[in-house]
């Protein structure tokens, strides 16, 4: 086993030492242009790394590396293989454990034990899940006629570009790149330019595990240039997105082009339900952790805290103490509850988020300020005498702040929960199980929990509706994303 303070050694020597170029086809390069771009610690605000910046050459070299990998050396391979070569990558993540926890966390501000609790034991999960499911995609023989047999076969799609954010980079990823490789497809990777070290380790051991040069390209850079290029190119079969609304609206444009498959998951306000009858402990809990957790930096936050006016009170001072207790401060404590924001730009987004909470009228209860002034740190702020119109109640912040709103009765609290551009997920807190089952029918949302708030489980469906965008991650639904099914008639006459 190395010791910790060789892998310290090595990842600062990574870091300086300038290697964070592009990957394609088993080779790591710079970019055509020789462009490159920093990415930051937002715990310091200080420069991390030096990144080869992917142009439009540099993702055309990647997409016809996936093509010829697609068509060669992956598609003749058994599924078993694919699935074991995936387990042995699950092996090599496990041996680098320590290496990609810290990582991720000088990269996006992830406090580590949030990373070794919750990222990495997802990313594992994912990967053996699909792994298993590599050699089980089949098609089913459909008696149609009595002069043909007639069947389907499940065949991959092809190239698939994966473009993902920065608030889970490896576990987002691996949602992506976990059932395309299993389904039999390739895939260029496009991390978010904030976060873009993680994917390139993922590349690399995904190579040492005996993965195929070319079955999985990463190509840091910018969206507009590299993310564009990918969603424009005519040789892309499919695109998996997750991120905003509005980038998600320009890939649908983009995709026109060849007609490529979109998966789109965006954004989130989701509602998080406390009735009269909750057990009001637990649900403050959960509901401060389905907030702050991840610096409130997740789709599926639970960003409005709807409670029935007979506990309004008591949940906002409840929720006010356990945001003033948070431990905010260095991701690399293994005590850290919550590290900063991700980067300046939303650092200023949240904080005028803030504003715009202050002079709609709403209260804050506690927080509201940024949090010293080296790295981005932004306090857990809890908004009270929230209406529903307002902007801090419509509108997806992606930041540690709870608008905490009033309601008379269910009918009330379905209206309000549902009053939003979004579906993603929803949370209802009650002791009456008829009453829970009516609020996860009214619910407009891809997921309800119900006495519980934010878990997410690799085996069943994720996704939303409406401005949280479309289709389905996880599960079967993947394999559905990245295969296609062809119908085969053979002539075999009466
Ligand atoms: P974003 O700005 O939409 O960026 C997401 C990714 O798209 C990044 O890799 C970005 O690259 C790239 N991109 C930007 N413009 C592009 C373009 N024109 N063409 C192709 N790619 C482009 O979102 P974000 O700010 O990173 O992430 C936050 C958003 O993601 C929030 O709205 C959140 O709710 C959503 N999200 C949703 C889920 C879910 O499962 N539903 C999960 C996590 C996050 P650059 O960063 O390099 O510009
Ligand atoms: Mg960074």
């Amino acid at each position: 086993m190395k010791c910790i303070s060789y892998v310290r050694f090595a990842l600062l020597d990574r870091i300086a030492d300038n290697t964070n170029r592009l990957l394609i086809d088993g080779h790591r390069t710079a970019s055509a242009s020789g462009g490159t771009f920093q990415t930051l610690n937002p715990a310091t605000g200080e420069v991390l790394a030096t990144v080869a910046e992917a142009g439009v050459a540099d993702i055309d070299a990647a997409v016809r590396s996936s093509r010829a990998a697609f068509e060669g050396a992956w598609s003749h391979m058994r599924a078993s293989e694919r699935g074991a070569l995936l387990l042995k990558l699950a092996d090599l993540i496990r041996r680098d454990e320590d290496e990609l926890v810290r990582l991720e966390s000088l990269d996006s501000g992830k406090p580590v034990s949030a990373i070794r609790r919750q990222d990495l034991p997802a990313v594992l999960d994912t990967l053996t899940y699909y792994a298993g499911m590599a050699d089980k995609i089949s098609g089913q023989v459909i008696p149609a006629r009595p002069d043909a047999l007639t069947y389907t076969v499940r065949e991959p799609l092809g190239v698939v570009g994966a473009i993902i954010p920065w608030n889970f980079p490896l576990m987002i990823g691996m949602w992506k790149i976990a059932p395309a490789l299993a389904c039999g497809c390739t895939v260029v990777l496009k991390p978010a330019e904030v976060t873009p070290l993680t994917a390139l380790k993922i590349g690399e051991l995904a190579l040492e595990a005996g993965l195929p040069a070319g079955v999985l390209n990463v190509v840091p850079g910018f969206g507009k240039v590299a993310g564009q290029a990918l969603v424009d190119h005519p040789d892309v079969d499919k695109v998996t997105f997750t991120g905003s609304p509005v980038v998600g609206r320009q890939i649908l444009q983009g995709a026109a082009g060849n007609l490529k498959r979109v998966t789109l998951e965006l954004g989130g306000k989701s509602a998080n339900i406390i009735s009269s009858d909750a057990d009001i402990d637990a649900a403050v809990k959960a509901a401060g952790s389905g907030i702050f957790f991840n610096t409130g930096q997740v789709c599926s936050a639970g960003s409005r805290i709807l409670a029935h006016e007979s506990v309004y009170d008591e949940v906002v001072e409840r929720l006010a103490a356990r945001a003033k207790s948070t431990r905010i401060g260095d991701p690399l404590d293994a005590s850290t509850a919550m590290g900063p924001v991700v980067s300046e730009v939303q650092m200023q987004r949240v904080l005028n988020y803030i504003d715009i909470g202050r002079n709609e009228g709403a209260s804050i209860v506690t927080g509201g300020a940024r949090r010293g002034d080296a790295g981005y740190f932004v306090e857990p702020t809890v908004f009270a005498g929230v209406r529903h119109e307002m902007r801090i109640s419509q509108e997806e912040i992606f930041g540690p702040v709870a608008a905490v709103i009033p309601f008379k009765d269910d009918e009330d609290a379905i209206r309000i929960a549902n009053g939003t551009v979004y579906s993603l997920a929803a949370g209802v807190w009650t002791g009456d199980i008829a009453r829970a089952h009516r609020f996860t029918k009214k619910l407009k949302a891809g997921t309800v929990w119900v006495n519980t708030y934010g878990p997410t489980d690799i085996r069943l469906p994720w996704g939303g509706s409406r401005d949280s965008g479309f289709g389905r991650e996880h599960g079967d639904a993947a394999i559905d994303n990245f295969t296609e099914p062809k119908a085969v008639w053979i002539n075999t006459g009466r």
